[in-house]
C-alpha cells in the first residue's frame, strides 16, 4: 500500500446510501420529470448526435446558452460591463470544478470555509495534499463568525475560500455585508458556490467583475438534471484560463452539452417546479416546527435542516427509513450537525410520507404529545 500518498491512504469514500425500494429524499435532486412533448422534443435533439466524433472541448454553444441566461450587468469601475474580460469553465459537475481549482494550487496552499459546509471542499483538498481549515459557524443562526473568518485568512493566506451560498447542509444565505468583507480582505480567490441558486432567489452573479478574486460556481444538478453531470465556474478571463489548462480536453460529453443546452433553452419548465418546491419547502418548514423536540432551520434552498431531541438523531433517521423514506443522517458529523437530519422536498405525497414517518418514530418512543401545545 505504500506505493499511494498518505493522503489517499487517509481517507474515507464518499459513500452514496443506497435507495432502492426507499422514497428518496437525501440527495437534493428535483422529484419531478418532464412533460411528454418536451421529452420528444429532447430525444429529437439527440438524434443526429455525432457520437463517433469527440464532443465540442470548449462546449461552445452550451457555454454561449449559459451567458445568455446569466447577463452580467455593466459594472464599475470597469467601464466595459457584460461578459467582457469574464468567461466561463464547465466542469463534469461543479465537483469536478473544485477539483480543478484545487489542482491548480501549489502543494504548500491552504484552504478555507465555513464549517459545517459541504464536504467536497474537504475531501478534495486533503485528497491533494492542501491544507485544509474549517471555521465554525455561529451555533443556531448558522451565519460566518465574520472575526474568526478574517482572522483564518489573515493566519493562514488561503488560496481559496470556498462559500456555499444558501449553504450546504444548513441551508440558509450568508449574510451579503459578511461575504463581501471575505471578498475584499483575501488575496486568494473567493469562490461563491450557488449550487441552490434556483431556490434562493440571491446571488452573487452581478457582483462579478468588480472583484479580482470573485468567482461564481453552478450547477444545474439541483435543478433537476444531477444525471447529467454538468457544472459552471464564471470569473475573470485570467483566472479561467488556466483553469482550462489542467482541464481534460473532453470532459463534458456530447449528450450533456446537447441535454443541457435543449433543457435551459425551455427553462420556463423548470421556473415551475422551483416554484413549486420553494412553496412546499414553506408547508413542510411549518409542519415540521409544529412536532414537539423538533426544530427546523429556514431554508433558502430546496432541503430543510432539522434537530431531533437530544441523542435520537441517528434512532429517528433509521426510524424514518424503516418506513420506506430515506433523508440524510447528519448526526454522526457530530458539533453543530450533533441530532441533526437533512430532507430534500420532494412532491407534495412524499414529503407527506416523510413528515407522517417522523411523526411516528417521535411518537414510538416515549414522549406522548407530539404536538407543541
Ligand atoms: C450538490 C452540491 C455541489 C455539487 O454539485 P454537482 O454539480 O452535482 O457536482 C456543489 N456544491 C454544493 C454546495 C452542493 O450542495
Amino acid at each position: 500500500m505504500s506505493i499511494f500518498r498518505k493522503e489517499v491512504l487517509a481517507l474515507s469514500a464518499y459513500k452514496v446510501a443506497d435507495a432502492t425500494g426507499l422514497i428518496k429524499l437525501d440527495a437534493m435532486e428535483n422529484p419531478y420529470s418532464w412533460p411528454e412533448d418536451i421529452k420528444v422534443n429532447w430525444l429529437d435533439t439527440l438524434k443526429d448526435c455525432p457520437l463517433n466524433r469527440y464532443p465540442d472541448p470548449e462546449g461552445r454553444q452550451l457555454t454561449a446558452t449559459i451567458k445568455r441566461l446569466n447577463p452580467i450587468p455593466p459594472c464599475p469601475p470597469s467601464t466595459k460591463g457584460g461578459w467582457e474580460g469574464l468567461d466561463v469553465l464547465l466542469g463534469n459537475g461543479s465537483d469536478e470544478i473544485i477539483q480543478l481549482l484545487l489542482m491548480a494550487m501549489p502543494s504548500t496552499a491552504s484552504v478555507l470555509a465555513p464549517d459545517p459546509g459541504f464536504v467536497m471542499y474537504k475531501q478534495l483538498s486533503l485528497c491533494l495534499g492542501l491544507s485544509y481549515h474549517g471555521i465554525p459557524l455561529q451555533p443556531d443562526s448558522f451565519e460566518l463568525d465574520l472575526p474568526a473568518m478574517l482572522d483564518a485568512i489573515e493566519k493562514y493566506q488561503p488560496s481559496v475560500i470556498f462559500l456555499a451560498y444558501p449553504n450546504n447542509p444548513t441551508g440558509n444565505l450568508f449574510s451579503n455585508a459578511s461575504i463581501t468583507d471575505i471578498i475584499k480582505a483575501s488575496k486568494g480567490l473567493v469562490v461563491i458556490d450557488e449550487a441552490y441558486a434556483p431556490f434562493a432567489n440571491a446571488s452573487f452573479i452581478n457582483s462579478l467583475g468588480q472583484y479580482p478574486n470573485l468567482l461564481v460556481m453552478r450547477t444545474v444538478s439541483k435543478l433537476g438534471l444531477a444525471g447529467l453531470r454538468l457544472g459552471y465556474l464564471a470569473g475573470p478571463q485570467n483566472i479561467i484560463e488556466q483553469l482550462h489548462k489542467i482541464r481534460l480536453p473532453y470532459n463534458i460529453n456530447s449528450l450533456t452539452q446537447i441535454s443541457v443546452n435543449f433543457a435551459l433553452s425551455n427553462h420556463s419548465l423548470f421556473d415551475q417546479q422551483t416554484q413549486q418546491i420553494c412553496a412546499d419547502r414553506t408547508v413542510v418548514f411549518n409542519q415540521l416546527n409544529i412536532l414537539n423536540g423538533i426544530t427546523a432551520y429556514p431554508s433558502a434552498a430546496n432541503f430543510i435542516l432539522f434537530k431531533t431531541p437530544k441523542n435520537r438523531g441517528t434512532e429517528i433517521f433509521e426510524a424514518i427509513k424503516k418506513q420506506g423514506v430515506l433523508i440524510k443522517n447528519l448526526s454522526p458529523q457530530g458539533g453543530l450537525l450533533s441530532d441533526c437530519l437533512r430532507v430534500t422536498l420532494g412532491k407534495p405525497e412524499e414529503n407527506t410520507a416523510f413528515l407522517n414517518a417522523l411523526t411516528n418514530s417521535l411518537r414510538s418512543s416515549n414522549s406522548p404529545n407530539m404536538l407543541k401545545t
